[in-house]
């Protein structure tokens, strides 16, 4: 029985190779000829289009990417492991981090997302006095991730959640905080003629998280941060840093101030 079956795929075998020689014996070389002009079909000369740049690709300054909006998009990741709060009654509760610029927008002006400019401004201008990268560690904060990094009641109405708040520092600058101060103190200086823009106060009231007097005028608050003041998972590090609020919206002509719709419902999520 095995053997037949072995036979019959031998002979099986044998009959392929010879239609193959067959064919070979029988098969008729006919070569394409074709004229040196002859086409079958034009083609439209390509034109050569440059694509639209990226906006972290619009101009560095002084060897550094231009801050952008890009660089305020939330921090939260969500491979942090869960924090465990005490609630009043001694009951565990858990806040988890959210999953970052992949879950949701920056907050939403119109159509568009939005980081107040004037925060995109102050920073760009550093990077130009100094040549110093700055460093933004926290920008837009989204409710889920801003609960995570601190649950406490002064920091649910925080301006990182409206775009109007930032924390960073200069590197190489970070042991000079307060020469990054005076420069945005400069900036004003500079750039305006108004009283109220130019003038910067200290804020005497002691409510603030900081030791150092905050300095503030019609349209910013800056607050320096000494190592061990104000830290939480985005401001993580060793150095001072320095935060700016926004106080004043110079395109809707009111004050800058957290609104709970303005939080929760400003961003997209996915
Ligand atoms: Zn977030």
């Amino acid at each position: 029985m095995v053997l037949t079956l072995f036979s019959l795929m031998g002979c099986q075998g044998v009959e392929e190779s010879e239609y193959e020689k067959i064919r070979k014996v029988n098969a008729v070389k006919e070569p394409i000829y074709r004229y040196h002009d002859e086409v079958q079909y034009t083609i439209d000369t390509p034109i050569h289009r440059i694509r639209e740049k990226y906006p972290w690709e619009e101009g560095m300054i002084r060897g550094h990417h231009k801050i952008t909006k890009e660089f305020f998009r939330c921090k939260g990741n969500s491979l942090n492991a869960p924090k465990a709060t005490l609630t009043k009654n001694y009951e565990e509760s858990y806040h988890f981090d959210c999953g970052g610029l992949e879950e949701h927008s920056l907050p939403m002006r119109g159509d568009q997302e939005f980081i107040y400019p004037i925060l995109i401004d102050l920073l760009n201008y550093l990077q130009e006095k100094t040549g110093c990268k700055v460093v933004i560690t926290s920008g837009h904060r989204c409710p889920k991730h801003n609960l995570y990094l601190d649950p406490s009641k002064g920091n649910k109405l925080s301006k990182h959640l409206i775009g109007a708040e930032v924390d960073f520092f200069v590197e190489t600058m970070e042991k000079d905080p307060e020469k990054v101060v005076k420069l945005l103190i400069e900036f004003y200086k500079e750039q305006e003629n108004d009283f109220e823009y130019k003038t910067f106060h200290r804020y005497e009231k002691g409510d603030t998280n900081v030791s150092t007097k905050p300095w503030y005028n019609k349209e910013v608050f800056i607050k320096l941060h000494k190592p061990f003041e104000g830290r939480d998972i985005d401001n993580d590090h060793s150095h001072p840093y320095i935060s700016i609020q926004v106080r004043y919206d110079r395109q809707a002509k009111r004050r800058a101030s957290y609104t709970w719709d303005q939080a929760f419902n400003g961003c997209l999520r996915w």
